[in-house]
């Protein structure tokens, strides 16, 4: 196929967890999602929206998304200028490449993170430069000064579970001379998070998505802060209606409803800790997470071994293909009845 561009023919594509057809059948931990259903005002505003014929469908939803952006800065007490929604957070990282990064220049991030901001950066043809982490949790030979267009910091990192202190974000903000993209996808289950660092950095971007935390991996809503001239960068690039009415009413009902919000990511974290400090007790290796799910390892250090001995009982969890990561697991945090199955399966696989 000479018609299509050099980089498309040849790059691999981006692999995302398995979504078996049978999903009601699975203790399903291998994405991440929520376990608990999003808060029930975001059925009563999908169904009003639809009115009794659908007919609201006929017509183009808002373009900007002003309502929800007006939510979403109130949220976070910004001016509503410094948000962009999107479709699924992915669109916005997306959107940030294609913004800052052309053909042959760098953007770079931490390996283990994201790995879908390497395929997006081969679709534009960007350069892609990895830093590891050293045992201190700090990147490895990160620059004094580095002039990549963009970097992606995962925060709390993927798969690892673990948050980057807000000082060391700010120490990278000083030392990148391009975006810092911190991608916040798990903020909601960690004490802290880099909001302020937009205020304070012009090139501090924060992403955040409402898949996770807000259980609506479904709808496909995610949203980036930044200052004002990024986000009218951002607003010329994006599909002009990249959420649809749906997705919109359901945005607004769901950070609305913070009351159920709080109380689910509270039950999720508590599963978060009372699951780990279990997996420790019968000699598994956890790191400590500030998301929910969390990366643990048998004492021989057998993550296929483990994954195979779950799968045969119906409990799906995230084998990483990384040598890097592969004498562990990813394991998403359910329901507390959830949890306590898959321990149990965990214990009789050994
Ligand atoms: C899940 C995830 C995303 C994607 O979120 P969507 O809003 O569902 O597109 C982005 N970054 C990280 C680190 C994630 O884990």
């Amino acid at each position: 196929m000479n018609q299509l561009r050099h980089n498309i023919a040849t790059m691999q594509g981006y692999v995302p967890g398995f979504q078996p057809d049978d999903i009601a059948s699975w203790i399903k931990l291998n994405t991440n999602e929520n376990p608990y259903p999003p808060s029930p005002r975001v059925k009563e505003a999908i169904i009003a929206e639809l009115g009794s014929e659908g007919d609201l469908l006929r017509t183009y939803p808002s373009a900007s998304s002003q309502k929800l952006r007006e939510t979403a800065a109130h949220l976070y007490g910004f001016d509503p200028s410094w948000i962009i929604m999107a479709n699924g957070s992915d669109e916005v990282l997306n959107n940030l490449i294609r913004a800052c990064a052309g053909e042959g220049e760098e953007i770079g991030y931490v390996h283990p993170s994201y790995s879908y901001y390497s395929t997006l950066a081969e679709i534009q043809g960007a350069r892609v430069r990895t830093f590891g982490l050293g045992d201190d949790f700090r990147i490895k030979d990160f620059p004094e000064r580095y002039e990549g267009k963009l970097f992606f910091l995962t925060t709390p990192n993927s798969p690892l579970g673990r948050a980057f202190p807000l000082s060391y974000v700010e120490e990278l903000a000083q030392r990148c001379t391009g975006l810092l993209v911190v991608d916040e996808a798990y903020a909601d289950f960690c004490k802290w998070n880099a909001l302020e660092l937009v205020k304070k950095y012009d090139n501090v971007v924060v992403t955040r998505t409402l898949s996770k935390s807000y259980a609506l991996a479904g709808m496909r809503l995610g949203l980036a802060v930044a200052r004002p001239e990024i986000i009218a960068a951002l607003d010329k690039i994006r599909d002009h209606y990249n959420l649809d009415r749906l997705a919109q009413v359901a945005c607004v009902a769901a950070l609305q409803d913070q009351d159920y919000f709080r109380e689910s990511c509270r039950k999720i974290v508590e599963t978060r800790e009372w699951f780990s400090k279990e997996l420790l007790q019968i000699g598994y290796d956890v790191i400590s997470s500030q998301g929910n799910f969390v990366f643990a390892s048998s004492p021989d250090k057998n993550g296929k071994r483990v994954y195979d001995g779950l799968y045969s009982r119906k409990i799906l969890v995230r084998l990483l293909s990384d040598p890097l990561l592969a004498h562990g697991l990813r394991i998403s945090i359910g329901t507390r009845e959830e949890m306590e199955k898959t321990l149990s399966a965990i214990k009789e696989i050994g």
